[in-house]
């Protein structure tokens, strides 16, 4: 799927319109005050770009997973609302109503440059299953809709895809970077291209294997996944997590790696522990078999200078899940040694997936990346070369 060709807010003529922004304002609360506001922030030149070219901004999002009452009156969007207004140091309007006749009067009154949010859409179960008379409801506050909503950009509900029947269809900044540099990064990568899988699951990650394993030049695995792959080849691993269901697919899939004439590097030691913890025993197996009673839960030494020198001369890395338990201390200097290597490589650099994001960013490297993916599943399915509802619908130039 090529998104190159999307239109985005500069295609478009704004001026005089009502514009409906699908923002991604799916914030962390504690105690019903917003933790961290970064995606809020990371909306704004999308928002600021529409209300200086003088549109009346109408902006959705979901916010958490409202069920029964009680649990609407936390997931309210009025605290973004104020936010929003905070940071942007401009007057920002809320009601407290998504489609209702309120939200229509709010709408309708909205001048040119003015701001509204409407209430979290995920209030009305129509949203999730894309109801189309609730889309066009939605559509109807408006002239144009606008998508800036990456993280659920993989997700066909009204607000995210079903509106974009009945309105000119755009993205905004946040989609449009990362279509531009993911969607660049699979068509025409700057080669070496290097591949770097790790984290829990193969089964998660099959589909993800499965399309890069035709365009990059290296595929590195690490991670409890590439136990699995371990196994394939007959290698002991101990109490190492891995899948015994999916060991006759990894036998496939070093197969056709070899059959592509893909690099394919596993690792060729290991840093096990006796236990999953923190404070366990940690023993390094200087070989691919673990012993029993042993746990690999990361990469051995000999393995983070083999594959930092498989990334040295990259032109594109692209990063999906950790090397390790990289969340435990003893277990991290794996994910560490590989997000070294990509910051020394100067290659265009490109991480996806919500703990891989949060790993690089723990650890201190994520302003040596060129990109992060805001979106853990939509990164993935973009990886894996699905079509994103989210974006699918959007008009091409
Ligand atoms: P992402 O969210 O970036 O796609 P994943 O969810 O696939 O990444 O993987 C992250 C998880 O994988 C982390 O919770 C990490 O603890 C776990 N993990 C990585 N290596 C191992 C290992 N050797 N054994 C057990 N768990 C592991
Ligand atoms: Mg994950």
């Amino acid at each position: 799927m090529n998104y190159l060709n999307k239109k985005t807010i500069e295609d478009i003529d704004v001026r005089g319109k009502k514009v409906l922004v699908r923002c991604d304002f799916n914030v962390p609360l504690a105690d019903g005050v917003i933790a961290d506001d970064k995606r809020i922030r990371e909306s704004i030149p999308t928002i600021r770009y529409l209300a200086e070219h003088d549109a009346a901004v109408i902006l959705c999002s979901h916010l958490g997973r409202p069920k029964d009452e009680e649990s609407k009156k936390a997931c309210t969007l009025a605290p973004v609302a104020v936010r929003l207004s905070e940071l942007m140091g401009r007057p920002v309007q809320f009601v407290p109503d998504v489609i209702g006749p309120q939200a229509q009067a709010a709408a309708k009154a909205l001048k040119p440059g003015e701001i509204l949010v409407i209430e979290n859409v995920r209030f009305f179960k129509e949203e999730t299953a894309n109801d189309p008379a609730f889309a066009k409801a939605l559509a109807s506050l408006a002239d144009i809709y606008v998508n800036d909503a990456f993280g659920t950009a993989h997700r066909a509900h009204a607000s995210t895809a079903g509106v974009a029947d009945y309105l000119p269809a755009v993205c905004g900044y946040l989609i449009q970077k990362e279509i531009t540099i993911m969607g660049n990064a699979l068509a025409n990568p700057k080669r070496p291209f290097v591949a770097i899988l790790g984290g829990a699951k193969v089964s998660d990650k099959i589909g993800v294997i499965t399309n890069l394993l035709d365009k990059v030049d290296t595929l590195i695995i690490g991670g409890a996944m590439a136990y699995t792959f371990f196994k394939a080849t007959g290698k002991h691993v101990g109490s190492s997590r891995y899948e015994e269901d999916k060991v006759e697919l990894a036998g496939e899939i070093l197969k056709k790696a070899k059959e592509k004439g893909v690099n394919f590097l596993l690792p060729h030691d290991n840093i096990a522990a006796d236990a999953f913890s923190a404070d366990a025993n940690v023993r390094v197996f200087h070989h691919e078999d673990i012993e029993d009673g042993w746990m690999g839960l990361d990469i051995g030494p000999a393995t983070q200078k083999l594959f930092a020198d498989a990334i040295k001369g990259a032109g594109t890395v692209v990063w999906n899940g950790p090397m390790g338990v990289s969340e435990m201390a003893p277990f991290a200097s794996g994910t560490i040694a590989v997000a070294k290597a990509i910051a020394e490589s100067g290659a265009v650099s490109i991480i996806g997936g919500g703990d891989s994001a949060a790993a690089i960013e723990r650890l201190g490297f994520a302003d040596k990346m060129t990109h992060i993916s805001t979106g853990g599943g939509a990164s993935l399915e973009f990886l894996e070369g699905k079509i994103l509802p989210g974006i699918a619908c959007l008009n091409d130039k």
